[in-house]
């Protein structure tokens, strides 16, 4: 009856519950089991002779479905992890609360899991699901996953795909399905949410009206999941390499508040905003061209207009211009802690990329020799280029440190002569240096 009612006023369409799923045949499929790992095969061959039911699983699937290469091959079976952990030497079972088991083969590692069931989840006040670490059936297993086209079960012996919830279909479709009923499913996993809005970029997808219109009002449950859960999956999103579109949608749903709530205060901002896309693009086109991107880096834009803009306006108020800077840079960190949890270490890079930009104010002397010494200089200096490119400082100053650091002596010297040329007078500068407390002291900075 809801249901009915349901479908009628939001046009809502619940994957259907079947006991029975459809078993697809490679004629239909097309995924021939050389396109899937030679170790996860194995794996499932080991498991099945001793009679346990196992699968390739989620998103392994979906990719060679969709045509993307996928990242790594999960197992699911029906064998506990001690079953597992006993037939495979080199394993070894991880996680407590929800045990897996990594089978180590080479360089690469399967993950196996148990088949889960998730009606007898332990869930907290406002439904969140804490323990769903409860064994399951096949049927079960598929039941608890998060959205259709992740409850692909693949069987590389026969190559037949198991498909409970029309996984196949809505890929085809190009459509993001939530199993169940999403308002339920979201609430028992806020970051469902964030996960629907990152594979329906990734994926080219269209998330289904019924499981994107209670995103808006339910993004405020991101705020009971644990600040560190919200980091790994933010880290995801932005590492994807569609973090443009991931951000762009996330805005679009509402979802940025919970995350990343500086966003929001940029909004509107010209130069803000255009750095932060800056930052996003580079990123998107690097991970494509499966170049190395560091979290801090990325971190460190998102966060750049908002330090940039407190420690302008601690100058104005009189603070000088390096205790006005590590104090913005406290603050903001501090409040994105509330909420993401940035790790210790990610966030100890953050501040010496940020505490190196006022050091690209001293063309003068010994100091910019210093400064294309510094081990972070290049990732400092690609920051300084964000910031040139996004109109915050001219891009001059960014050329001229380019130039500087992969220039011969002489040049170098011609370098910092057209600077003090150009108007800073370079006698005062030097003068200045012998005061041990002025000699850090950079120029106040432009915003951004
Ligand atoms: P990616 O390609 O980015 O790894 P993925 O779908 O494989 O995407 P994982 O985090 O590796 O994402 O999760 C593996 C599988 O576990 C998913 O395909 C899905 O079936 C299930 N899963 C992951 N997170 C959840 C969740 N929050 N709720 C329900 N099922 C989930
Ligand atoms: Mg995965």
């Amino acid at each position: 009856m809801i249901r009915k009612l349901l479908r009628k006023v939001f046009n809502y369409r619940a994957a259907p519950v079947s006991t029975e799923p459809a078993r697809i045949p490679v004629s239909q499929h097309g995924i021939r089991r050389d396109r899937v790992s030679p170790k996860a095969i194995k794996v499932c061959a080991t498991l099945q002779d001793r009679g346990y039911q196992a699968y390739i699983v989620g998103g392994a699937i979906r990719d060679l479905l969709i045509g993307h290469p996928p990242k790594d091959f999960d197992v699911a079976t029906s064998a506990t992890p001690e079953e597992v952990r006993a037939l495979f030497r080199r394993s070894r079972i991880i996680g407590r609360r929800f045990k897996i088991v990594h089978v180590v083969h080479g360089l690469e590692t399967i993950e196996v899991s148990t088949f889960r069931a998730a009606h007898t989840a332990e869930t907290d006040w406002h439904g969140r699901v804490l323990d769903d670490n409860s064994y399951g059936t096949l049927a079960e297993d598929a039941i608890r996953r998060d959205f259709t086209v992740n409850a692909l079960y693949y069987d590389p012996l026969t190559e037949t795909i198991v498909d409970y919830h029309h996984g196949v279909a809505d890929l085809q479709q190009k459509t993001l399905r939530v199993i169940g009923e999403p308002r339920a499913r979201y609430r028992e996993d806020p970051v469902r949410m964030l996960r629907a809005v990152r594979l329906a970029a990734k994926l080219g997808l269209i998330i289904d009206p019924a499981a994107r219109t209670p995103i808006r009002d339910m993004a405020i449950l991101l705020e009971n999941v644990p600040a560190a859960r919200l980091f790994d999956e933010t880290l995801k999103l932005l590492m994807s390499g569609n973090a443009v579109r991931c951000i762009g949608q996330l805005r679009e749903e509402g979802l940025h508040h919970g995350l990343l709530p500086l966003l929001d205060i940029v909004l509107g901002q010209p130069v803000a905003e255009r750095f932060i896309w800056l930052a996003l693009e580079n990123t998107d086109a690097r991970v494509r061209a499966d170049k190395s991107v560091s979290p801090s880096f990325l971190f460190a834009a998102l966060l750049w207009p908002e330090v940039s803009r407190k420690w302008k306006e601690r100058q104005a108020a009189g603070e000088s211009p390096y205790p006005a800077l590590f104090d913005s840079m406290d603050e903001v960190l501090a409040a994105q802690a509330q909420r993401l949890a940035i790790t210790r270490r990610i966030a100890g890079d953050i501040k010496e990329l940020w505490g190196l930009q006022p050091r690209f104010d001293k063309r003068v002397g010994r100091a910019p020799y210093r400064l294309i010494e510094h081990p972070k200089f290049r990732a400092a200096w690609d920051f300084l280029s964000l910031r040139a490119q996004a109109g915050g400082i001219p891009e001059e100053i960014a050329t001229w440190w380019n130039r500087f650091a992969h220039s011969k002596q002489s040049e170098r010297e011609e370098l910092l002569r057209s600077v003090s040329e150009n108007g800073v007078p370079t006698r005062k500068r030097r003068r200045s240096r012998r005061k041990p407390d002025s000699a850090n002291t950079p120029e106040p900075l432009p915003a951004s």
